[in-house]
C-alpha cells in the first residue's frame, strides 16, 4: 500500500459542529446543560408546538461573531436562518432552523503547523434531540426507541473548511487547533467524547499532479483524535483499492466503527435528501453592526498560538509550549502564576513534571486541587533563594496540592530548609568519607566518577536538604586531599 500511495493525492474538507455553551437554547428559553432527567429540559417551543415562535439568543450571534473573528472569518452585516426540512423521530417540528445562503460566518481561515486551512463558512443552527434506542438490552435493533429532547434546540456552529488538508495528520492538526481556539475563546467545551464538538470528515484521491478532485466519501462518527486519523488512513486506503481495481468511488456517507476499524456505508448519493431549504419566516434576517463586531474583537481573549509565541518569548521550547496549551487548565494556571513574577522555567518545569503527572494519576484538573497560583510561586522563590532545594520542592508540591498548605509552613514544619552552611555540610562529607574506605581507595586509584556515589550518600544523610553544589565542591576537595 506504501508504494501506491505515493502516486494519489489525498484531499480532505472537515465540517466540524461545535455546540456553544450558552446557558438557553437557540430559540428558546429551557436550559441545555448536560446530564438531566430526559425531557426535564424542554419548553413547547423546543417541543415544535403549534403557534409558537423562536426567539433568537443573543449569546449564540456573540459566540458565532467570536468563532468567526478568531478563524479570521469576515462577519457579513447580514445573515439569516433558513429551515431544512426532514423527517425524523428527534426533530419535533419536522425541520430544523439553519443557514443556508447567507451564514454568520465566511472566508476565514486558519494557520495550523505552518500551513493555512481556508474555512469556507460557519453558520448557526439548532441541534436534533436524541433517540434511545430502548427494549431488550437497550440494545439498537430492539423493538422500540425512546426520544428524549433535551438536546434540542442547543445551539451549534458548524464550521465548514476547504478542501485544503492533504493528509490524516493535517487533518488531525487543524481538528486539534480548532479545538484549543473554541476553548479557549470560552463558546465550547470542546469534548469530542461526549460529542460536544462533532467532525464529518470528507475525504477523496486523485492522481498525483492532477488538478481535478476526485470523488469524495463523508466519514460520520468519529469521536477522537486518534479515530479522526485512523478513519481517515483507512478511507484513503479504501478508495486506492478501489480505483487500483478499475472501479470509482461513489459520493456516500459512510460510518466509522473505531471497534471494527473501518468504515461501512450508511446512504448513498440516491438517498440523499432533499432539504427543500426555504427563509425561516419566523425570524427577521439578521443585521450585525460594525460596532458590535468592533466590540467583540476589543474583548478578544488571548489565542493559542499568541500564546504558544508567549510562552517560547519567555524561553519555553515549542514543545513545551504546544503541550502547555494544549492542557487549558494548565496554561490558565501558569498564566496566574506568571502574573506573580514568578520564573517562568522553574513554573513549567513544576507545571509539566509532578504537577501534571499528579492531575493525570487522579484523572482531576488543577482547579480541583488546593494548589494557587501563589503558593507554587512562594515554592518557586524559595527555590530561587536557595532555602530548599529544587528536590526538596518536588517532594512538597503533591502535598501543597493536597492540603492548600504554603510551601513554607510546611518547609519550616518538617525542617527541610536547605543546609548551605559549609562547616555544616564539612562534617557530614567527612562521616561518609570515613564511613566508606573502600570506594575511597577506588576514587584514589583513578575511579574519579566516584565522586557522584559521595555526593549521593551525603544528600541520602540529609534528605536532599543540603546544597547540591556546595557538597559537590567540598567532597571533591576533601576526596583529592585525603
Ligand atoms: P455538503 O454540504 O454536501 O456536505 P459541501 O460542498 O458543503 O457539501 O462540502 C462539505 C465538505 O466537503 C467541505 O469541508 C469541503 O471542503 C469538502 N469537500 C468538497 N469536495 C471535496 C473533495 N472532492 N474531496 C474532499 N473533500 C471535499
Ligand atoms: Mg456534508
Amino acid at each position: 500500500m506504501e508504494d501506491l500511495r505515493d502516486k494519489y493525492e489525498v484531499v480532505i474538507g472537515l465540517e466540524v459542529h461545535a455546540q456553544l455553551k450558552t446557558k438557553s437554547k437557540i430559540f428558546a428559553p429551557d436550559g441545555c446543560e448536560f446530564g438531566h432527567e430526559p425531557n426535564s429540559q424542554t419548553s413547547p417551543i423546543t417541543l415544535g408546538m403549534p403557534g409558537v415562535l423562536p426567539v433568537l439568543n443573543k449569546e449564540v450571534v456573540n459566540m458565532g461573531i467570536l468563532t468567526g473573528l478568531a478563524l479570521n472569518c469576515e462577519i457579513p452585516e447580514r445573515c439569516k436562518f433558513d429551515r431544512k426540512q426532514y423527517f425524523y423521530p428527534d426533530l419535533p417540528k419536522g425541520y430544523q432552523i439553519s443557514q443556508y445562503d447567507e451564514p454568520i460566518c465566511v472566508n476565514g481561515y486558519l494557520d495550523v503547523k505552518g500551513k493555512r486551512i481556508g474555512i469556507t463558512r460557519a453558520h448557526l443552527e439548532e441541534d436534533a434531540g436524541k433517540l434511545v434506542h430502548a427494549g431488550a438490552d437497550g440494545l439498537a435493533g430492539s423493538s422500540y426507541s425512546l426520544v428524549d429532547l433535551n438536546r434540542a434546540g442547543t445551539p451549534l456552529l458548524e464550521i465548514v473548511s476547504e478542501p485544503d488538508m492533504r493528509s490524516s495528520e493535517e487533518a488531525r492538526n487543524y481538528m486539534e487547533e480548532l479545538r484549543n481556539i473554541v476553548r479557549y475563546i470560552g463558546v465550547c467545551d470542546g469534548n469530542l467524547e461526549e460529542g460536544s464538538m462533532r467532525c464529518d470528515a470528507n475525504i477523496s484521491i486523485m492522481p498525483k499532479g492532477s488538478k481535478e478532485f476526485g470523488t469524495r466519501a463523508e466519514i460520520k462518527n468519529v469521536n477522537s483524535f486518534s479515530a479522526l486519523q485512523r478513519a481517515i488512513e483507512y478511507e484513503i486506503d479504501r478508495q486506492i483499492e478501489i480505483v487500483e481495481d478499475g472501479g470509482q468511488v461513489v459520493q456516500e456517507t459512510r460510518l466509522w466503527d473505531d471497534n471494527s476499524r473501518e468504515t461501512r456505508s450508511m446512504r448513498g448519493k440516491e438517498d440523499a435528501h432533499d432539504y427543500r431549504y426555504f427563509p425561516e419566516p419566523d425570524l427577521m434576517p439578521l443585521k450585525i453592526s460594525r460596532e458590535w463586531v468592533q466590540e467583540i474583537k476589543d474583548n478578544m481573549p488571548e489565542l493559542p498560538q499568541a500564546k504558544r509565541e508567549r510562552y517560547m518569548s519567555l524561553g519555553l521550547s515549542e514543545y513545551d509550549a504546544s503541550v502547555i496549551v494544549e492542557q487549558m487548565g494548565l496554561a490558565l494556571f501558569f498564566d496566574e502564576v506568571l502574573k506573580t513574577g514568578a520564573s517562568a522555567k522553574i513554573a513549567v518545569n513544576f507545571i509539566m513534571g509532578e504537577i501534571a503527572a499528579y492531575l493525570k494519576e487522579e484523572h482531576i484538573e488543577i482547579t480541583d486541587t488546593k494548589l494557587t497560583p501563589e503558593n507554587l510561586a512562594e515554592l518557586i522563590s524559595l527555590i530561587e533563594k536557595n532555602t530548599i532545594s529544587n528536590n526538596i520542592g518536588k517532594q512538597i508540591i503533591i502535598d501543597m496540592m493536597k492540603e492548600g498548605t504554603k510551601a513554607s509552613k510546611i518547609v519550616e514544619d518538617r525542617g527541610l530548609s536547605q543546609i548551605s552552611d559549609e562547616s555544616a555540610i564539612k562534617e557530614i562529607c567527612q562521616k561518609v568519607v570515613d564511613a566508606n574506605p573502600e570506594q575511597v581507595e577506588k576514587y584514589k586509584g583513578g575511579k574519579v566518577q566516584l565522586l557522584g556515589f559521595f555526593v549521593g550518600q551525603v544528600m541520602k544523610e540529609t534528605k536532599g536538604r543540603a546544597n547540591p553544589k556546595a557538597v559537590n565542591d567540598l567532597m571533591k576537595e576533601l576526596l583529592d586531599n585525603v
